[in-house]
């Protein structure tokens, strides 16, 4: 529902999109897999029924040696073009992968519409390299924390973010959801631009419901315009309803229970209500005149939100809030 600009996110942090990548990318680069020995072999390991002879491989290498199977660097090849190494150059191998962790938004639909035709076996040895649950709180969560998220980018409703439990450990109430799911999209399942920050409700218990989220658009898109397309609006007096003109939006709303979910916000629909008719435009001017504050941020105090759409997950129902407004101002 809410657009993701890391770009503007990392506008208050001292790093730049490019470092934030390069780190994302280190990040996953410095995952190591270990080997089980093999017994009666000196120095002999395995992992996943493949001969290595060191007892860790980095993930760079793990891609290489899944890839000596010939139908899943067929399938790689299909998703990827000329991006397959044809020698066993580790630096080669870290370059594909690299590829794969940070490809836009718009090369992950292109990637998702490739149906891979694999065993169950060979989709399960893909799922070993690029095994989500294991990378999550090491190496993946803590680069999203430092972002500082606020809400939910699919419901706009529950804050996602830091804190410190006793022992002074991060934890965070933030989950990651796969836009294209890891179940179905193994390949993908570490890809920046492939994760959302959303809440447990929306990547959990609505999750389960939803089997097309590639008829969705992507919030990290450059032309992601769900603000624009999608409006809530009064269906009477004390009740709301969002709608879109757009398909997708649409969908979408449906697949997540948009307009279901809302109801509970009955309540603060009856406060914008009724504080847009107390704080009028006339008396909006005449406070900001008498204390020297902005319009927009007189505003931004008594109904607690910003208007501005890079900042529409600081808070919880901003999008509500903003579309309510603009529909009483006219
Ligand atoms: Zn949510």
């Amino acid at each position: 529902m809410i657009k993701i600009n890391i770009e503007s996110k990392l506008q208050r942090t001292k790093i730049n999109l490019e470092d934030f990548q390069e780190n994302f990318w280190n990040s996953i680069k410095s995952i190591k897999f270990n080997g089980k020995k093999v017994e009666g072999g000196d120095r002999v390991y395995e992992w996943n029924d493949f001969r290595i002879d060191t007892y860790s491989i980095t993930i760079s290498e793990a891609l290489r040696l899944i890839c000596t199977n010939i139908n899943i660097r067929n399938y790689i090849e299909r998703v990827l073009p000329n991006k397959v190494p044809n020698n066993d150059i580790i630096d080669n191998w870290e370059q594909l992968l690299k590829y794969i962790v940070l490809l836009s938004p718009e090369k992950l639909e292109k990637a998702s519409l490739i149906r891979a035709n694999l065993s169950v076996e060979e989709i399960k040895t893909i799922k070993k390299v690029f095994a989500y649950d294991d990378k999550r709180d090491g190496h993946i969560i803590p680069l999203f924390i430092n972002l500082n998220f606020r809400t939910c980018f699919y419901c706009n409703r529950n804050y996602i973010g830091k804190f410190k439990n006793m022992d002074s450990i991060t934890r965070t109430t933030m989950s990651l959801d796969h836009f294209h799911q890891k179940g179905d999209f193994p390949l993908l399942a570490l890809s920046l631009y492939n994760l959302i920050p959303s809440c447990d409700v929306c990547n959990s218990r609505i999750k389960g419901s939803r089997d097309n989220i590639e008829q969705y658009m992507n919030p990290y898109s450059d032309s992601y315009d769900f603000h624009e397309k999608s409006k809530f609006t009064f269906v009477n007096q004390n009740s709301i309803k969002l709608e879109s003109s757009d398909l997708k939006c649409r969908g979408y709303i449906r697949d997540f229970y948009i307009n279901e979910i809302y109801q509970l916000h009955n309540q603060e629909v009856m406060e914008i209500i009724e504080k847009s008719r107390i704080f009028n435009g006339k008396y909006l001017e005449y406070i900001s005149s008498t204390t020297g504050e902005s319009l927009e941020n007189i505003q931004k105090y008594i109904f607690d939100v910003d208007k501005n759409e890079e900042e529409l997950d600081l808070l919880p129902l901003a999008k509500l809030k903003v579309d309510l407004l603009n529909l009483n101002e006219g």
